[in-house]
C-alpha cells in the first residue's frame, strides 16, 4: 500500500478565489497544496478591473502585477451620453499575469502549486480526510477548498460543485483582450487608464471598453436568457462595430479573436460547508450582480474560508462560521441590495439612460455611481445614499 501525502488543506483551482485561500492558509501555518488544472500563466476571459478595495488583501506579487491604476470612468447612456468621472478607486489587471502573481504569492507563502494538474476526482475516506485524485498526484486532506470557478466546466467527479445554476441565474459575456500601442489609443482620445462602460449594449446588461497599459478589453454581458435572442457573439460584434463608427476605436484595429464565457450571478450559494469542504469565488456565487465584479469576493472569500479552518483546526471553532461570515462581509448586501439595485438600474434601456443623466446633472449622485461600481460602500450603505440623495437630484435635473 503506497502512503499518500497528508494535507491540511487542499485548494481545487488556481485563480482567485483558490490561490488567496491557499495564500492565507500557507501563512496561517497550514500544510497547503493547490491543484489548477491548467499551465500557468493560464488565459481567463475577464475585464480585470479590479476595486481598490482589494489591495490590502493582496500579497506583493499579485499587487505587482497591476497593469494600471485607472484615471477616467467613462459611461455612456443608451444614446452615448456620457458622465466622466475622475479619482476612480480601481484597476486593471490582465488575468494571465495576475493569477500567475497570485499562484507565486500562494507558493512564496509555503503552499505546494501544482499547475497543469486537474484535480479528477475527490471522495471521503472512512477516517473523514479526504482524498484527491488529480492527474499527476493522489493526495488525502483533512480540509477542501472548492475554488473551480464556473462548476460545469470543472469537469471533477464530486458531490461538492454546485450544479443549480439555472440560465436565469447565469450571465453570458464575450470579449477579447488585445495588444495595441498606448499612442494609437490617444488618437482616438481613449488613452491609456480610461474604463468605459455602455449601459444598454446589449439587452438589459452592458458593455466594456476598458484601455489599459497596452490592451484594450472589450465585451459585453448580460443575464444569458436575454442574450439568447440577440446572440451574445452578435452582440459583441455589434458593440464593436458602434465603437468604430463612433470614431471611438481605430477603425484599422484587428482585434483578438473573441472569447464567450459563463458568469454565475444573481444569488450566493444557499450552503458553502459540505462537511470539511468550502466553496470560494465563483463556485460560490460570490458576483455582484450589478456589475459582474467577481475577483474582490473571491480573494476576500478565500481569505474568510482560510481563517475558518484554522480556526477550526487550532480551537475547534464550527465551519460554519465561514458561511455566516462572508454572508455577513458581503453576500447579504449582494442578495438583497444588490439584486434590487440590478433589477432598478438594467430593467429598460429608459432606466439606464435616466441613471446617467441624473448623474450628469448631479455630481453627488455620479459619485455615488462610482463608488457603487468600485464597491466603495456595501450595496446596503448605497442603495440608502442614493434613496436620501434622488430629491436633490431629481431638483437639479429638472431645473
Ligand atoms: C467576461 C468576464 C469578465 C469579467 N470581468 C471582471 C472584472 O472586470 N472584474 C472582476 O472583478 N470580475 C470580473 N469577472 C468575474 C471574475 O472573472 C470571476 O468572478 C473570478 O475569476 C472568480 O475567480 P475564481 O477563482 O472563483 O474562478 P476562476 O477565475 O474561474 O478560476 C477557477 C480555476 O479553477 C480551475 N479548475 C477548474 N476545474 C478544475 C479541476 N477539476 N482541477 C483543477 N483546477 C480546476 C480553472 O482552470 C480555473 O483556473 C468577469 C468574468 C467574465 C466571465
Amino acid at each position: 500500500m503506497t502512503i499518500k501525502k497528508r494535507y491540511d488543506v487542499a485548494v481545487v483551482g488556481g485563480g482567485p478565489a483558490g490561490t488567496a485561500s491557499a495564500y492565507y492558509a500557507a501563512k496561517l501555518g497550514l500544510k497547503t497544496i493547490l491543484f489548477e488544472k491548467h499551465s500557468y500563466p493560464r488565459p481567463k476571459p475577464c475585464g480585470g478591473a479590479l476595486s481598490a478595495r482589494i489591495i490590502p488583501l493582496l500579497g506583493k506579487e499579485a499587487v505587482k502585477a497591476i497593469n494600471c491604476e485607472i484615471e477616467e470612468l467613462r459611461l455612456f447612456s443608451p444614446s452615448f451620453k456620457c458622465l466622466s468621472l475622475k479619482n476612480v478607486p480601481g484597476y486593471t489587471v490582465r488575468r494571465e499575469e495576475f493569477d500567475l502573481a497570485m499562484a507565486k504569492d500562494a507558493r512564496e507563502a509555503g503552499a505546494i502549486v501544482m499547475d497543469n494538474c486537474r484535480v479528477k476526482a475527490i471522495y471521503q475516506l472512512p477516517s473523514g480526510d479526504y482524498e484527491i485524485a488529480a492527474e499527476t498526484a493522489t493526495i488525502t486532506a483533512k480540509y477542501i477548498i472548492m475554488a473551480v470557478g464556473f462548476p460545469k466546466n470543472a469537469l471533477i467527479r464530486s458531490p461538492f460543485t454546485r450544479e443549480e445554476f439555472e440560465e436565469d441565474y447565469l450571465a453570458m459575456t464575450v470579449l477579447s483582450e488585445t495588444p495595441v500601442d498606448n499612442k494609437i489609443m490617444a488618437e482616438v482620445n481613449f488613452p491609456p487608464k480610461v474604463m468605459a462602460i455602455f449601459f444598454g449594449a446589449v439587452p438589459n446588461g452592458y458593455a466594456w471598453y476598458f484601455v489599459k497599459d497596452g490592451y484594450v478589453n472589450i465585451g459585453v454581458g448580460a443575464t444569458a436568457l436575454l442574450l439568447k435572442d440577440v446572440g451574445a457573439v452578435n452582440a459583441y460584434k455589434q458593440f464593436v462595430i458602434d465603437l468604430k463608427q463612433k470614431g471611438f476605436l481605430p477603425k484599422d484595429l484587428e482585434l483578438a479573436k473573441e472569447r464567450a464565457f459563463p458568469l454565475p450571478f444573481k444569488r450566493t450559494a444557499e450552503k458553502s460547508v459540505f462537511g470539511n469542504v468550502l466553496l470560494v469565488g465563483d463556485s460560490a456565487g460570490f458576483v455582484s450582480p450589478v456589475t459582474g465584479e467577481g475577483i474582490y469576493y473571491a480573494v476576500k472569500g478565500g481569505q474568510l474560508a482560510a481563517q475558518a479552518i484554522s480556526e477550526n483546526l487550532k480551537n475547534g471553532a464550527p465551519l460554519s462560521s465561514y458561511h455566516d461570515n462572508w454572508k455577513k462581509d458581503f453576500g447579504n448586501g449582494l442578495d438583497k441590495y444588490g439584486y434590487f439595485l440590478r433589477e432598478m438600474l438594467y430593467k429598460s434601456k429608459r432606466r439606464m439612460e435616466l441613471a446617467v443623466i441624473l448623474g450628469i446633472h448631479d455630481m453627488q449622485m455620479a459619485t455615488l455611481l462610482k463608488n457603487l461600481i468600485f464597491g466603495v460602500y456595501g450595496y446596503q450603505q448605497i442603495f440608502w445614499k442614493a434613496l436620501l440623495r434622488l430629491p436633490v437630484t431629481l431638483i437639479k435635473t429638472i431645473f
